[in-house]
């Protein structure tokens, strides 16, 4: 048996994977996808993984229009649209997947504890106890999985508030990024009235002033705030059969600090090979995951001049293709190209490699 805890997008999609034969997943909520925490946006990476049912589509992002604290702003027309999903309609898909695919679900337990037994885990929840072979923790940023192995870490997190909300002035199609507040802040149409509207950074009250100013007196729908990991690359992944996956292993990427790829994907290689599960994931994307997180210490440290110096870079017809040709999710496929393409970014990007980032958020 292997035991799953956890049914967000990491959890469900490795259990709709996983070819062994029992498998079950747990989730301490009664309806999977719910709260919400999340704004849903896909790049097109996520065909590496699965085809999204056209149904979870809540609305598309053809451009990301960046605005520096100047107020200048540059617009990046993708070459590969976006996805907004119902992120709640997309977790249930995903556990639907696991079911069918004879997964045996547990819902409204919480996952407590577990113990050594010879070759076995003896596994503790909040309603019976289980013997297991291995044990998957996709449960999220606070991992009580990782904590009751003792491969916790040394974590630090953002805070992502954000909210659904009647929002003036929304352009369909396109997503405003404001530098400059928080580490960063968005205005995400779901249409041409309603908005998830968020902003990132430590979580302190500064910041939540910040979310009230951009909310200004947009009416609310749904609160979607949550807590999320910096990714830690000296994180451990495993513990004899216990692993981490996803949030769980703080395998978000810093610089927009999204994660539901890098968990999927980090499934396919523990359904793959469990015993090299780090190797593999290191290898395929450690490079990348460094990267960004470099690149989030680096951003942390613009001052306003150099936030609108980036602005006026970017202006520039050939680093505007690049951002707008590859996908963010895998910055190291072209960060090199642009610190070759743009002279000025050598100055900036130099700093990604100098900055310490460690010990800044809380
Ligand atoms: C405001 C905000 C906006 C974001 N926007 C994006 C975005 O646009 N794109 C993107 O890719 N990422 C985004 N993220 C990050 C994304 O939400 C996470 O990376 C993603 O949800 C991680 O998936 P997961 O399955 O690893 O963990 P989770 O989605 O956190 O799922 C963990 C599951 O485990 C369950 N659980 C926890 N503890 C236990 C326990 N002890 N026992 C049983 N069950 C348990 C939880 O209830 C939950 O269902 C955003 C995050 C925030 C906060």
């Amino acid at each position: 048996m292997i035991s799953v805890i956890g049914a967000g997008p990491a959890g469900s999609f490795y259990a709709a994977n996983e070819k062994s034969d029992e498998v079950h997943l747990f989730e301490e909520h009664e309806v999977v996808g719910k709260p919400v925490a999340c704004t849903g946006i896909l790049t097109d990476s996520i065909s590496r993984v699965t085809q999204i049912d056209p149904s979870l589509i809540v609305s598309k992002i053809n451009s990301f229009k960046i605005v520096a604290p100047s107020g200048k702003s540059i617009s990046i027309d993708l070459k590969k649209t976006n996805l907004v999903l119902d992120r709640a309609r997309f977790d249930q898909w995903l556990f639907q997947k696991a079911v069918d695919n004879g997964a045996k679900v547990h819902l409204g337990e919480r996952f407590l504890r577990y113990k050594e037994e010879g070759k076995k885990l003896i596994i503790k929840t909040s309603k019976k106890t289980y013997e297991s072979n291995a044990l998957v923790g996709a449960d999220g940023p606070q991992s009580q999985v990782a904590k009751s192995a003792g491969i916790y870490g040394d974590r630090k997190f953002v805070m992502g508030w954000q909210a659904r909300c009647k929002f003036p002035n929304l352009e369909e199609g396109v997503t405003e990024i404001r530098m400059g507040v928080g580490e960063f802040a968005w205005v995400v149409p779901e249409d041409e009235k309603i908005a998830r509207v968020g902003v990132i950074g430590a979580n302190n009250e500064v910041l939540k002033k910040e979310y009230q100013k951009l909310l200004g007196a947009s009416k609310i729908i749904e609160d979607q705030s949550g807590l999320i990991p910096l990714y830690n690359p000296k994180q451990k992944l495993q513990k004899g059969n216990v692993f981490l996956l996803g949030d769980a292993a703080t395998h978000v990427k810093a610089t927009t600090y999204g994660g539901i790829i890098y968990g999927m994907i980090a499934g396919t290689y523990l359904v793959q090979d469990k015993e090299n599960y780090t190797k593999l994931f290191n290898q395929k994307l450690g490079k990348d995951l460094w990267i960004s997180l470099k690149m989030r210490g680096y951003m942390n440290h613009m001052s306003e001049a150099q936030c609108n110096e980036m602005i006026e870079i970017f202006k520039k017809k050939n680093n505007a293709d690049i951002l707008a040709e590859h996908d963010r999710d895998f910055p190291s496929r072209f960060i090199v190209q642009l610190l070759m393409k743009e002279a000025k970014l050598w100055k900036l990007g130099f700093g990604i490699f100098k900055n310490r980032i460690w010990g800044e958020h809380s």
